[in-house]
């Protein structure tokens, strides 16, 4: 049984379909995945086979070659990990606007119950909301996002108020752990015939999705990009080279960063030139790994159990795990800051616009929209880096280049697009629109409160200036006189389609990463 907290039934007792079908949607993997272990539980209870459908949408707004490769390169180890078993899993990349709604109709058709992944934006949200509508079946929604359920019954406005809660309930979440490997529980379900998956997908007018196809797009280089020419997708965005998606490489990066980065991680985070944060953020938002793995595997690498945990209950950040230094500032990070994303975006359907930033705030920036901004950009010049400022410049170009901004550099960014765009709506809609296109971990619910906090969400009144009124204000000089940037910049100095990124070395380099080409 998962936790009631992650689960949402929509249209109980409807639905005599003759399988369980789990729309794997944003929880992208077979391990530590509350929906999966849920889709199987039912399939056992019911006696029926089991379905998983990963499908990759192209009618949205962001959809590129970057973020299409990078779950393209999930698919091919989703597809390894079933292989073996009597689950079928199926990988589909949409090849024309709306065709998966179609699909999905038919498989919501064709289920006995329908589990979908919980996610509270973007398009994830928007076909959860579709599948509820349809009304042809049982919906089961999942929320396997974070070690807090998104759904606390509650909303917390600082990230004081949210490690409260955490300090009184968290045996409750230290129950709440998915099975880390729930495909063997499945082993004695019947597989489901492979002419009906043919026949749904010919009655909804969809082509299944070639290995050929998957295969290609995970040798990147050129025999990605001509496969991936053929979808109406921007292709402005290049993938990402060194960085490969999927559960593989996702679990190199972390066991490279748990090795050998994590005792040095409250010290060397913030520093632009060296790699001291896990870079974990894009495979967590396409769930390739999920927080209650990297918990686990930290508890266990510590020799670490619940017993060792003095909760204060006085909202204190760290000093309560009986944990190193290190590893607590950690799971401040990956528990308190990115759950407060995911709690907030659940509860404030608003979340990505300026009308979600606290009143207070909002307040203060009003008063402050005629002050004389010292630069004005339009959007073009910020995308293109063309600013009067080389570290901001270098951000940018970090972003088109690695799909990632430094985690010290993100904040300057949008701080100085605060500064520099003539309202605060406007740099609002630049920054969401400048990460969600680049960033290989956009259109998350952190993409959205991370930006939000730009402008004030989740912070609180700093000394008035112009411009930022109470908003808390960075400057370029006094992040150059705290850290090192030289290497930094000239890194980053150079058109995206020349440069060298900082980190080239990282674990989950592509090269490192040999697919076997299959018909
Ligand atoms: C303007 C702006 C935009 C942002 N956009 C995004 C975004 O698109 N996607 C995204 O995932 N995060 C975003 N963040 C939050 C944060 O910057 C990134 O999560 C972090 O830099 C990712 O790097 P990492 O994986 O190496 O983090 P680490 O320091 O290794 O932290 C581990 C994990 O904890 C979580 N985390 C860390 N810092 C934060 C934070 N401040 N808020 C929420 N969660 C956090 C992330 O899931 C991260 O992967 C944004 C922040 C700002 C200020």
């Amino acid at each position: 049984m998962i936790p009631e907290s992650r689960l949402r039934i929509f249209n109980q007792g409807i639905g005599s379909g003759d399988c369980i079908v789990y729309w794997m949607i944003s929880a992208r993997r077979s391990s530590w995945n509350h929906g999966l272990e849920h889709a199987i539980n039912l399939a056992n209870e019911r006696n029926l086979p089991l379905v998983v459908v990963e499908p990759l949408a192209i009618a949205h707004r962001w959809a590129n070659d970057r973020s299409h490769t990078f779950v393209i390169q999930g698919m091919m180890d989703n597809k390894r990990a079933f292989e073996d078993s009597p689950i079928t899993y199926i990988p589909y990349v949409e090849t024309k606007p709306n065709e998966a709604r179609g699909l999905m109709e038919r498989w919501i058709e064709n289920a006995s119950i329908f589990v979908i992944d919980d996610f509270p934006v973007y398009h994830p949200r928007r076909v959860m909301e579709i599948a509820i509508s349809i009304g042809k079946s049982e919906i089961h929604c999942v929320d396997s996002n974070g070690f807090v359920a998104m759904r606390p019954g509650r909303t917390f406005t600082t990230a004081y108020s949210l490690r409260r809660h955490l300090h009184k309930s968290i045996l409750q979440h230290m129950s709440e752990f998915p099975s880390p490997n729930p495909i063997p529980s499945g082993s004695e379900l019947s597989r489901y015939p492979e002419e009906k998956v043919r026949k749904i997908f010919a009655d909804s007018d969809t082509p299944i999705t070639p290995y050929e196809f998957i295969w290609r797009i995970c040798e990147v280089q050129d025999i990605g990009l001509d496969a991936l020419s053929v979808l109406i997708i921007d292709h402005s965005v290049p993938p990402v080279q060194h960085v490969a998606g999927g559960a593989k490489s996702a679990n190199k990066r972390w066991n490279e960063f748990l090795n050998e980065r994590l005792m040095s991680y409250s010290e060397n985070r913030n520093q632009p030139e060296l790699n001291g944060s896990s870079g974990l953020s894009p495979y967590l938002h396409f769930g390739h790994i999920s927080t209650h793995q990297i918990l686990s595997e930290i508890f266990e690498t510590f020799k670490w159990d619940i017993s060792q945990i003095t909760p204060p209950n006085d909202g204190r950040r760290a000093g309560w795990w009986g944990l190193p230094k290190d590893v607590e500032s950690f799971l401040d990070q990956v528990i308190t800051w990115r759950d407060l994303g995911f709690i907030h975006c659940a509860t404030v359907k608003n979340h990505h616009k300026f009308e979600s930033i606290p009143e207070w705030a909002q307040q203060t920036l009003k008063l402050h929209e005629n002050d004389e901004r010292p630069y004005l950009y339009s959007f073009e010049e910020f995308e293109n880096a063309e600013t009067h400022d080389e570290l901001w410049n270098a951000a940018q170009r970090q972003l088109r280049t690695d799909g990632m901004i430094h985690n010290y550099l993100r904040m300057l960014w949008g701080k100085k697009i605060l500064e520099w765009t003539p309202t605060p709506e406007i740099a609002m809609e630049y920054m969401v629109a400048l990460n969600d296109k680049w960033a290989l971990d956009g259109r998350d619910p952190n993409t959205y409160t991370g930006i939000g906090w730009v402008l004030g969400k989740f912070d609180r009144g700093w000394t008035e200036r112009p411009v930022y009124g109470k908003i808390r204000c960075m400057t370029t000089d006094s992040t150059k006189r705290k850290y090192r940037t030289k290497k930094y910049i000239e890194t980053y100095s150079v058109s995206p389609s020349k440069q060298q990124t900082l980190f080239s070395n990282v674990a989950a380099n592509h090269s490192n990463i040999h697919y076997e080409r299959r018909n």
